[in-house]
């Protein structure tokens, strides 16, 4: 069972695809920005502690970080063998803390997706959903400082993963539907992706768009090739 970490700036597309990827592998979605905006929105006092940072576009600390997500990806991860984390860890510290802790409980990732795109265009789709969705951190200034806070926090995670032989590095500057054909490929060839019944594992590019609900697939752990985080 996959065990992957999306990891990109700000406007990327780790939701749209953390999304995809769940409905393929039938691995949780956990997103870490979901889950502390659920928190603001109850209104609780960690709620208002958590607001104070995301309105201004900066990291809420490790601490608050662990405290929301490691309960959810425990269990999530005790139900189903996988998970896909979109939005963590985001920091060297988180990246090591997160480590440390799965190797305890058998929970390592093995598989980060690095999703890249110009900056400009990550601003403009920002920009796009500011529009749509309303959300308070899309605003031009935080975004600019969202985008910052990535490169000075968040991209050193990049070389770390990569020198573990498990970051896959894609463009998100092109169709939906060849993005997903690459990942789709790359799991594949190492070995993650759920087997799909009577069918020859060749060629997904040519149907990564019509592959089976989540409904259709195993969702047993799958005992080969994995490299652990
Ligand atoms: P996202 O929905 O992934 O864009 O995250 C929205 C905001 O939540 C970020 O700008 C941060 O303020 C906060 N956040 C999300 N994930 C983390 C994390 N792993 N560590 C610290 N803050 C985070």
């Amino acid at each position: 069972m996959v065990r992957v970490i999306m990891l990109s700036p700000p406007g990327a597309g780790k939701g749209t695809h953390s999304r995809w990827l769940t409905s393929k592998t039938g691995a949780p979605h956990i997103s870490a920005g979901d889950l502390l905006r659920a928190e603001v929105e109850r209104g609780s006092d960690l709620g208002r502690q958590v607001a104070a940072y995301t309105s201004r576009g900066d990291l809420v600390p490790d601490d608050l970080i662990f405290r929301i997500l490691a309960p959810i990806v425990v269990a999530a991860a005790h139900d189903t063998g996988g998970y896909v984390l979109d939005g963590f860890p985001r920091t060297m510290p988180q990246a090591l803390r997160a480590a440390e802790f799965g190797a305890e409980v058998g929970l390592t990732s093995n598989a980060v997706i690095y999703l890249t795109a110009p900056e400009e265009e990550l601003v403009n789709r920002l920009l796009d959903r500011a529009r749509r969705d309303g959300r308070p951190d899309d605003q031009l200034g935080v975004i600019r400082h969202r985008l910052a806070i990535f490169a000075s926090e968040t991209a050193p995670l990049v070389d770390y993963y990569r020198g573990r032989g498990i970051l896959l590095e894609l463009s998100t500057d092109r169709p939906e539907a060849d993005v997903q054909a690459d990942l789709l490929n790359w799991l594949e060839a190492r070995g993650l992706m759920p087997p799909v019944p009577g069918e020859s594992t060749a060629n997904h590019s040519a149907r990564a768009g019509a592959m089976p609900t989540t409904r259709d697939l195993p969702h047993d752990d799958q005992p080969v090739n994995q490299t652990q985080a």
